[in-house]
């Protein structure tokens, strides 16, 4: 094996992974966009995979209330902005990954100038205009995203790929008004988010599609899966290109 390979070893030896998809995660690019409780642990287990490059998006500085959850934030990093931080810790974790960050919100960004282009965007965010923001920018570009959503104790994760599959719109014509503010612990937004890291790196390294398309409903307390195949919504914005 490759010397630079090494320490996927473990992952390498699963059946169906091998070297190729080893390579395939060396040369891919990932936006994700939010690196919170959710989109944190997600990068880590990205970089602890070795996919090749990482964007992180995320704005405004550390506060004590994103500790019980924001774990690739450190206490002493308070009053820093978290973008920077996710930055820090994913470097201290692995320098096989290049890392590039952006402080500030998703809907501010002009994602067409982004450099590297993303092979995939994991949409991790919180509020709906930056939800949109990458919804209508994957549509636009062909670009697969990545959608995980978490409330209380429920969570979701779906693989989208219009016009191959269903877009965002086609599953949320219009977006409900929310609460950015609602409760939630920090290992159930973790659980989410390396299952959202698991789907990328299936999907970037062995092309698997579990999730392409298909709702995974998934809820914690009390444990309940449901898997609900989408539809293209007649007149959707994805139809249009
Ligand atoms: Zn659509």
């Amino acid at each position: 094996m490759e010397e630079s390979y090494r320490r996927f070893a473990r992952q390498i030896a699963l059946p169906g992974f091998g070297i190729e998809a080893q390579r395939k995660l060396a040369s891919s690019s990932v936006l994700v966009a939010g690196v919170g409780g959710l989109g944190g642990p997600l990068a880590l287990e990205l970089a602890a995979a070795g996919v090749g490059e990482l964007t992180l998006v995320h704005e405004g500085d550390l506060t004590l209330e994103d500790l019980n959850r924001q774990v690739l934030m450190p206490e002493d990093g308070l009053g820093r902005p978290r973008a920077e931080l996710a930055k820090e810790a994913i470097r201290r974790f692995s320098k096989t990954t290049r890392v590039h960050t952006i402080s500030g919100f998703v809907r501010d960004l002009d994602l067409d100038a982004l450099q590297p282009k993303p092979d995939l965007i994991v949409d991790c965010r919180h509020n709906f205009e930056d939800r949109e923001a990458l919804g209508l920018f994957a549509v636009r570009t062909q670009t697969p995203l990545l959608e995980l959503a978490m409330y209380a104790f429920e969570g979701q994760v779906v693989l989208l790929d219009p016009p191959r599959t269903p877009c965002l719109f086609c599953l949320f014509p219009s977006f409900p008004s929310w609460n950015p503010r609602f409760g939630v612990l920090g290992a159930h937004a973790g659980l989410m988010g390396c299952l959202g890291a698991l789907v990328a790196v299936s999907f970037l390294g062995m092309g698997v599609k579990e999730y392409y398309g298909i709702l995974g409903l998934i809820r914690a307390l009390p444990l309940e899966v449901k898997k609900i195949k989408l539809k293209k919504r007649p007149g959707c914005v994805c139809q249009a290109c």
